[in-house]
């Protein structure tokens, strides 16, 4: 039974509920009266179920799609404005005991190159990461309890906010390991993380076992009911995920929504991000085995239904997508990237020779940071690397009035105009720096509150003096 409020797995992401809203968005995808019933509620920004959202995923209707699709950039302009926060993966060790049939890092792939950094290669990487201008990590690991215990990611954190090189600093880490349990996940917190991020990878029970045949992420409630824990453990900002390609897009998208109102529902708190990965060729892994690709454009609709459902979530692109189709998907709702990723252990202070293939999956976008900064710069939008929020914190429900408030354009915005300054102090390159001042020169004219406005033009020019570490 279909319960929003149950803290069993099979209640809250129900198959039946799941089942009977894709009948109802079948039933209902040619209804233009529903349909312009549901986008004007959409205009409220007060979300949509997701019974509603998945009758516009169904939805065939250009003029209809196009309505949607302008929805959903103007939900990202009044909550977001034009920031893209940025951040990079830094991938801690690949040894797993589980058999995820998707996922090269699994117990049977006997020739990928198995590593575990230790602290001194954790201090060359960040080093590297820093000398890059990144301020915002998702550390990554495979579940293993022998080789990657939570004494060693706690070790990790702890050693990656130690490390002060030139003016560098990671000032926050996310975290992106295997479901454990509540008393793991207050040391997290404890530690100072971020975001606890999880991908459900599918929604769907039946292929969430097949896909998870061996090892302890096999267990789908356990794995399911994480974010749960993770929020009786202290964590208020959880980031939800579907690894799409795995299973029918439909089914996900309705799965993913259920999960976001049972969060709501429960703890009275959403997903702080959702993120969109899509399943890539990887060593000992052939996409095509998966059937269920989704096409850009289907990907941009999914981009744009998360924007109007849950209009106050962060949505995270990684570069498993081109430049193109990032380009594509920016303004429909995504507001962080991530930028020069590495996905093999240890891949960011040096080159991995050829027959020591230790990465995760290909990344479809090689550039580096800078060019990354300056093309963001060029479309339009502020690269920010601000990690304030949490550090003032602002996390859970906090964040998300800060949002609903539209108080970003005084806090969030010249946060974001204050870091890129540090970025291209210390960082860009001599063309990327240029036009980023210019930015910064224009948009600081957009701080509607005057003192802000006058507090965020000294600090830039505290920051050109050699200062560092404003935020409001
Ligand atoms: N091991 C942790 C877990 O089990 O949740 C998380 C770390 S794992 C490095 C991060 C994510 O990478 C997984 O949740 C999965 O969605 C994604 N991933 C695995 N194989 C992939 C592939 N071939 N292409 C794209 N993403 C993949």
């Amino acid at each position: 039974m279909y319960d929003v409020r149950s803290m069993k797995a099979e209640e809250f992401i129900d198959d039946q509920e799941i089942l009977d809203t894709l009948a109802y968005a079948d039933a209902n995808k040619d209804n233009v009266e529903v349909i312009d019933r549901i986008i004007e509620k959409a205009k409220e920004r007060k979300g949509l179920s997701h019974r509603e959202a998945s009758v516009l995923l169904a939805c065939e209707m250009p003029d209809k799609i196009e309505e949607i699709y302008a929805l959903a950039q103007q939900i990202k302009k009044d909550y977001y404005g034009n920031r893209i926060v940025m951040f990079a993966p830094l991938y801690l060790s690949n040894y797993c005991v589980n058999g995820c049939l998707y996922c090269p890092y699994h117990l049977k792939n006997k020739h990928i190159a198995r590593k575990k950094l230790t602290q001194e290669e954790i201090v060359k990487e960040v080093t590297a990461l820093q000398d890059m201008g990144h301020k915002r990590l998702a550390i990554e690991a495979g579940e293993d309890p022998v080789n990657n215990p939570i004494e060693y990611i706690l070790e990790c954190i702890s050693t990656i906010y130690s490390i002060k090189h030139k003016n560098g600093a990671i000032r926050r880490v996310n975290v992106n390991i295997a479901a454990t349990t509540v008393e793991n996940y207050r040391k997290l917190k404890d530690a100072g993380i971020g975001t606890y991020i999880l991908f459900q990878e599918t929604y769907h029970k039946k292929s969430y076992e097949r896909l998870h045949p061996t090892g302890p992420k096999h267990d789908y409630a356990y794995h399911t009911e994480a974010m749960d824990r993770a929020m009786e453990g202290g964590i208020d900002d959880v980031g939800l995920g579907v690894l799409f390609g795995l299973e029918m897009y439909r089914y996900e998208f309705a799965g993913l929504l259920m999960h976001a109102e049972h969060l709501e529902a429960v703890h009275g708190v959403g997903p702080h991000t959702i993120s969109v990965p899509r399943v890539k060729r990887a060593d000992d892994i052939d996409p095509d085995e998966f059937d269920n690709g989704i096409s850009d454009d289907i990907f941009a609709k999914l981009c744009a239904l998360i924007r109007i459902s849950v209009p106050y979530t962060g949505m995270i692109i990684s570069t498993r997508e081109s430049q193109a189709v990032r380009e594509k998907v920016l303004p429909l709702g995504v507001s962080q990237i991530s930028g020069a990723s590495r996905t093999s252990v240890g891949g960011y202070a040096e080159e991995e020779p050829e027959d020591e293939n230790s990465a995760q999956f290909d990344v479809s976008d090689r550039r580096s940071l800078d060019e990354v900064v300056n093309w963001l710069i060029k479309l339009g939008y502020i690269p920010s690397f601000c990690t304030a929020c949490y550090r003032e914190g602002r996390t859970g429900d906090r964040f998300m009035s800060l949002c609903k408030n539209m108080q970003i354009l005084n806090c969030c915005h010249p946060n974001a105009l204050m870091t890129l300054k540090e970025y291209l102090e210390d960082y860009a390159s001599e063309e990327t720096y240029k036009i980023g001042m210019e930015l910064i020169d224009r948009e600081l004219e957009n701080i509607p509150n005057p003192k802000v406005k006058q507090i965020a033009y000294e600090h830039i020019h505290d920051i050109a003096e050699g200062k560092r570490d404003f935020r409001f």
